[in-house]
């Protein structure tokens, strides 16, 4: 038996639908790509999303054809968004910050056939047109006045709009269709796609809604900053319409002064955007003396907000700030940091420390912590684990199937994250796994210390990451990029941390750098920042050394520039895509592009490895070396034992003598070798290749061992019976016996 209720499948064009029936006449308002600011409502955005709809029939789109954005926030990729989706295609959105030849990459495999762009990217479309077959067509955001051939064929996309019916029947089909795509940041080998269906964004959206979520309401005004190409701005372009918001979208220009513009002469009362976006605004309040009268609510996520943002919001300007956590496979909002009626109850400092936790899942998120044995760890607030996440809107598998099964047994999908959980049933990322420090067998934030350092009053950015050292295999290093004009020591640095974190989390080092770069989502690129300081030796391991590769690693990049992730962008800016190894060799043109660090996508795939790491590998190869040395003296006792056991020792003879002549020697070399490799673990990390070194050097003792028994039994007369007596060896003195 089944329910009795309404069959009515959560497909997403319901959302612009319902705004549109419900609050048509709420505004929506752009900063257009050309500059003025142009004013809609959700009435007329339902239409011009209809007009979308038929113009896509028309160049031949069907239910289940990708359809790529490359574009920023404004009313036109909304209409787009719903356009696409109401008519069952689904909306690839197009980060813009990636490498041209990444843009490539995901275009085609995700196989977009129609692609509609801001005006912005027609240099990078023009540059990759001929790379991506799979697009039959490419729409310019643009009126027929600005309309320009710089892409040949593109089409003009008011020009579209404007000929087409605004009669379109939306959705009739299934709830699990696909609705979205948009690619992880690659953190590791290819982008993978995550494939959203209607359901699992209808879903998001209703969770989201809540009051202990995103809390949005008929009477907010909400601008996004966060853009619709990151995991599709936090849901916002979904739940906005949903509750009848004002939208405020805010295009290209996200520095700090357009932002405050924004904000204040549209009345907005909430937004959501990563740290760096907020740090520019509260640098640009500071600088202007400038005030936020409206705004009461921002929601911060992507990285970890710094305490010391927070505090400004709260302090200076009265506004409270809502830690979430996500990420583009959950869709991305996991967690969020809204207090229960516990936390509430606490003073206004207690509340603090939860509040900079990434909080606890709404209803539909299961969160568990794992050790690497697949342990479940308690929520006792200090045990670090593997985050896994479960829910309804979080990625199953990915797109095409990339990267195999993603779930374990229960169904929990692995963030990559590793995570506290606490008694409040509060999360708190501690690391990325990659990123952890492994220090003497113990891990190390780095996300902590690095969110303390950022507190500085000296310092604009701080990055942590681990560095080989000889005793603990890692330790932590700390760069930092002072504010403009300021000047500072690496001791004013250790003394701030001094009484925040355990003692021995302090860094081994603090390097002043000009530029600490970031991905194409805005978080602090460490791996990047691993390979510039790849040369990179702790003072604690050789001092001298330290200096001399350090000047030359913070010299790579030619004219460091930071690249602040949300902020204002004029043209598409390529940034470091991390770990691309496995793609083919980019096309001549493409590998010359810079990125914005000033290094070209070649120079991240020939980059070294770290120092350390080729170590390691070097004494890995010598140890198995050792090892096959031991090993064949070995093989001979025991193969001379079998063949006289068979009864063949006479038909190997010839064989069996010259072995029997070399294997002592070679056993003797062997035990050389493998005290070496002993030397070597001890110097090279013996945590990890001391073990294996110590049982090469007992198999080469047990070996000599072996021999120098053996000689004497048989220099003995009754030893015939091991050796027939024409193979009667002195076996510690092969050369007396040829
Ligand atoms: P993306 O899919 O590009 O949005 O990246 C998701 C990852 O960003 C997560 O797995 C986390 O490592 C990181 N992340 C997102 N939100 C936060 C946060 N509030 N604090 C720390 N890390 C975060």
């Amino acid at each position: 038996m089944q329910g009795r209720m309404q069959d009515w499948p959560l497909t997403v064009d319901r959302i612009l639908d319902h705004a549109a029936s419900w609050h048509g006449d709420r505004e929506i308002v752009s900063r257009s790509v050309e500059g003025p600011i142009v004013r809609t409502t959700y009435g007329e955005v339902h239409k011009r999303a209809k007009r979308v709809s038929n113009v896509l029939k028309a160049l031949g789109v069907v239910q289940g054809d990708r359809v790529a954005t490359l574009a920023w926030n404004t009313a036109r990729h909304l209409e787009t968004w719903y356009g696409i989706m109401g008519i069952g295609a689904v909306c690839h959105t197009l980060n813009p910050r990636l490498f041209a030849e990444q843009l490539v990459y995901i275009i085609n495999h995700a196989e977009d056939k129609v692609l509609f762009t801001d005006m912005t990217f027609l240099p990078i479309l023009n540059q990759i047109r001929s790379q991506i077959p799979t697009v039959k067509h490419i729409i310019v955001f643009a009126g027929t006045d600005r309309m320009t051939d710089e892409v040949p064929g593109a089409l003009c996309y008011e020009a579209l709009v404007e000929e087409s019916s605004e009669n379109c029947v939306w959705g009739g089909f299934d709830e699990n269709m696909p609705a979205g795509l948009c690619y992880t940041s690659g953190t590791t080998g290819n982008p993978k796609g995550v494939l959203y269906s209607h359901r699992s964004n209808f879903l998001h959206t209703l969770v989201t809604m809540g009051a202990d979520v995103l809390g949005i309401g008929a009477c907010d005004t909400v601008l996004p900053v966060v853009p619709m190409f990151h995991a599709n701005a936090w849901g916002v372009a979904f739940s906005a319409p949903a509750v009848g918001a004002k939208l405020v979208m805010p295009g290209q220009k996200l520095d700090g002064a357009s932002i405050h513009e924004l904000l204040e002469t549209e009345q907005v009362t909430f937004s959501a955007a990563v740290p760096t976006v907020w740090q520019m605004l509260l640098n640009h309040l500071r600088e202007t003396k400038g005030t936020l009268s409206t705004l009461k609510r921002v929601v911060i996520g992507g990285s970890a907000v710094p305490e010391a943002i927070v505090r400004a919001f709260r302090d200076e300007y009265g506004v409270s700030v809502t830690h979430a956590w996500g990420m583009t496979e959950t869709s991305p909002l996991g967690t969020q940091a809204t207090p229960n009626h516990i936390i509430a109850a606490m003073s206004a400092e207690d509340q603090l420390k939860y509040q900079l936790k990434q909080g606890r899942p709404p209803l539909a998120i299961d969160l568990k912590l794992e050790d690497d044995d697949g342990k479940l760890l308690p929520r006792d607030g200090h045990t670090f684990g593997k985050l896994m996440v479960k829910g309804p809107f979080v990625v199953g598998e990915y797109f095409r199937g990339d990267g195999g099964d993603i779930l374990d047994k229960d169904g929990f999908f692995d963030t990559g994250d590793v995570a506290t959980l606490d008694s409040n049933g509060f999360m708190q990322i501690t690391d990325r796994s990659k990123d952890v420090i492994k220090s003497g067998g113990e891990w190390i934030s780095s996300i902590e210390i690095e969110n303390i350092a950022a507190g500085h009053p000296k310092a604009d950015l701080a990055a942590v990451i681990g560095v080989f050292h000889p005793k603990w295999d890692e330790r932590p290093l700390l760069l930092v990029k002072l504010k403009a004009g300021v000047e500072a020591t690496k001791e004013e640095f250790l003394k701030f941390l001094e009484g925040k974190i355990a003692k021995w989390w302090t860094p081994d080092d603090v390097v002043f750098v000009d530029d600490i770069p970031l991905g194409a989502t805005g978080k602090i690129d460490k791996k990047l920042i691993r390979q510039r300081m790849a040369d990179y030796v702790l003072p604690t391991g050789a001092a001298a050394a330290a200096a001399a590769t350090v000047t030359k690693a913070l010299a790579a990049p030619p004219e460091p520039r930071i690249y602040a992730p949300e902020s204002l962008v004029e043209a598409p800016a390529p940034v470091a895509f991390p770990d691309l190894e496995p793609t083919p060799a980019p096309e001549t043109d493409l590998a010359s592009l810079p990125s914005p660090e000033g290094l070209t996508a070649a120079d991240f795939r020939s980059a070294s490895p770290p120092a350390h790491q080729a170590k390691r590998a070097w004494l890995g190869s010598y140890l198995n070396f050792a090892l096959g040395l031991a090993l064949v003296p070995a093989s001979i006792i025991l193969g001379v034992a079998a063949f006289t056991q068979l009864g063949v020792i006479s038909n190997v003879r010839g064989l069996g003598l010259n072995l029997l002549h070399l294997a002592p020697l070679m056993a003797q070399a062997s035990l050389v070798t493998a005290a070496l490799g002993v030397i070597g673990a001890l110097v090279a990390g013996f945590r990890r290749h001391g073990m294996r070194a110590l049982l090469i050097l007992a198999l080469a003792f047990a070996t000599v061992g072996f021999f120098a028994w053996a000689s004497q039994v048989l220099s003995r007369p009754a030893a015939a019976v091991v050796q027939p007596a024409e193979v009667r060896l002195d076996l510690t003195a092969p050369q007396a016996n040829r």
